[in-house]
């Protein structure tokens, strides 16, 4: 695919495109050893997929999954049963993920969309190519660059890369951080220097997520990482004490 924004701090010759893949490479590597396969993402439907995306914008996992909860109790994981429910009651279901009127807002936005644009088939929707995809979902009510690209990669099951917060924490801390310091700019850093693989992106992205959670915290525990000896903040923190 056209990339979506190529600018790196060490773009430029054939070596540095030969250094970040490899570190990249070898980044992903030691997680995966260290973590094994993430299964992502844990949902059982694509519809699920985008209703989890929408739904853990500025929450946590653990509230999200009551949210689904809720609403596969009340038989409503349907694009048809979303649309027919009212704002108030989907927003009563939606409750635990916080934001919950805005969040039952933007679900509402997509299924309507889905129903003016594609019939409600979410087939169609995933037929458009990458860019095409990307751009229809970002003009929809409530669906940034981070939702877009979730529902792309792990419901349509293409590859883009997933940028979010400790994706960028870990890559900073690694000193790999791009020239840009956006989300076009982190993408374009995964995108430009990997193969374009869905299943690559899947789990790198979730092993990431993994690592930010677990090990690479606000306050991270580098005696315990896998990329230490890789680590720009932790080989100058060493120093420094
Ligand atoms: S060594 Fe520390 S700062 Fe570096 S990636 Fe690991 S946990 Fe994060």
């Amino acid at each position: 695919m056209a990339r979506l924004k190529q600018h790196t701090k060490s773009e430029g010759t054939a070596d540095d495109a030969y250094s970040l893949n490899h570190r990249l490479t070898e980044i992903y590597r030691l997680l995966l050893a260290r973590c094994g396969p993430q299964h992502w993402w844990p949902a059982d439907t694509p519809f699920e997929v985008i209703v989890g995306a929408i739904l853990t914008q500025s929450a946590a996992w653990g509230n999200v999954e009551k949210a689904i909860s809720n609403l596969k109790q009340a038989r409503v994981m349907t694009p048809a049963s979303l649309r027919k429910l009212p704002l108030d009651k989907l927003a009563k279901l939606v409750y635990p993920s916080g934001y919950y009127n805005a969040k039952a807002l933007k679900l509402k936005s997509f299924v309507e969309h889905l129903e003016e644009a594609h019939r409600d088939s979410l087939e169609k929707l995933f037929s458009l190519d990458i860019l095409r995809l990307r751009s229809e979902l970002l003009d929809i009510h409530g669906i940034g660059p981070e939702t877009a690209d979730s529902i792309i990669l792990y419901a349509a099951r293409k590859p883009i890369f997933v940028i979010d917060a400790y994706t960028r924490r870990i890559l900073s801390r690694l000193g790999l951080s791009p020239s840009g310091d956006d989300y076009p700019a982190f993408q374009a850093l995964f995108m430009d220097n990997l193969p374009a693989d869905e299943k690559l992106f899947n789990e790198y992205h979730a092993l990431l997520v993994r690592h930010g959670k677990e090990v690479c915290k606000k306050a991270p525990l580098c005696e315990k990482c896998c990329l230490r000896h890789l680590c720009f903040y932790a080989v100058t923190k060493n120093k420094s004490d």
